[in-house]
């Protein structure tokens, strides 16, 4: 690896004592090398609306560089707008503005607004207060109708005030490289920083990327498919997502967005093995 790339951390908002420990835990340690922020997730329609806001409110008066997810879910207005004041007061200047999904069994309860739409609004309200990451999905978001369109509409997303993109995860370096440079065509040149999910549970990532869109190379899913201990899992799962890391960042990739799923090893290993420095 040529340079040490900006990184960056997610989380999702605990739901019990143990797990907020926990993500202490994890923050403490990640801390170490150096991220430009961390994240925190959004539930599917707002459903963590109050955890996400005060776990951030919490992680950012320890000073840390913090970004909360944000859709409207379901929510109106003066309720998402509540929100950007209490994270402008808190000291927050960055957020990871989305559509969102329906939680499953919420069928079309709300309509959903599409992120540019909530970029445009957050940019009304707020002016250039936060910077702003909306997704990209260098697989094509699942609901897309074309690879071009779904470009035009991340193009929108821009057009509209986002700054940066952080993408959806995938295992093949080609389809980020190959979509960074349609981006390029359709005239974006904002940052498009590619989202890495480390291998742990090969069973909950396979069913989790067919519900995300996200591709399990047939080489990869083989080899997984064929071991049966969880630390032959782990093993394979460190030199690939490593030799992945280290393939987009030679390639030109602006940083690094690790899924970290709330827990320390995977995400750790990936960096000490790429030999980015612990402070
Ligand atoms: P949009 O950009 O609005 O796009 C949604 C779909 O509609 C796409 O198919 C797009 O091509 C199409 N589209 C976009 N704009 C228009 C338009 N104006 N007219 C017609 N069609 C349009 N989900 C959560 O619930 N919580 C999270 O915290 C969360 N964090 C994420 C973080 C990252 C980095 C990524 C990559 C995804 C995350 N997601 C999260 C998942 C995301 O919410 C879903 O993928 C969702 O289905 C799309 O959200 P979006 O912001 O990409 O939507």
């Amino acid at each position: 690896m040529t340079d040490t790339p900006r990184i960056s951390f997610e989380f999702f908002p605990p739901k019990t004592e143990e797990g907020r420990n926990k993500l202490y835990a994890t923050r403490e340690v990640l801390q170490a090398f150096d991220p430009d922020f961390f994240s925190v997730t959004y539930g599917a329609g707002g459903t963590t609306r109050d955890t996400t806001a005060n776990i951030v409110t919490e992680l950012r008066r320890d000073g840390i560089s913090i970004a909360p997810h944000l859709s409207f879910g379901g929510d109106n207005e003066e309720t998402v707008l509540g929100l950007l004041e209490r994270y402008k007061e808190s000291g927050v200047d960055r957020i990871v503005a989305l559509r969102g999904d329906m939680p499953s069994g919420m069928g079309a309860v709300a309509q959903l607004v599409y992120a540019n739409e909530l970029v445009a609004f957050i940019r009304r309200h707020t002016g250039d207060h936060f910077h702003l990451e909306v997704a990209a999905y260098p697989e094509i978001h699942p609901e897309s109708e074309s690879y071009d369109d779904d470009i035009r509409y991340l193009k929108g997303k821009f057009d509209a005030g986002a700054n940066s993109a952080l993408t959806q995860y995938f295992y093949n370096p080609d389809a980020y490289f190959f979509f960074v440079d349609q981006c390029a065509k359709a005239g974006i040149d904002a940052p498009i920083v590619p989202g890495i999910m480390p291998i742990t549970n090969f069973t909950n990532l396979a069913r989790f990327s067919r519900n995300c869109g996200a591709e399990i190379p047939r080489w990869l899913r083989q080899r997984m498919e064929s071991y049966r201990d969880p630390a032959d899992i782990r093993k394979l799962g460190l030199e690939v997502v490593t030799d992945l890391c280290e393939t987009l960042i030679d390639g030109g990739a602006p940083g690094l967005h690790f899924y970290t799923m709330n827990q320390v090893n995977p995400t750790a290993e990936i960096l000490k093995a790429l030999g980015v420095a612990e402070k």
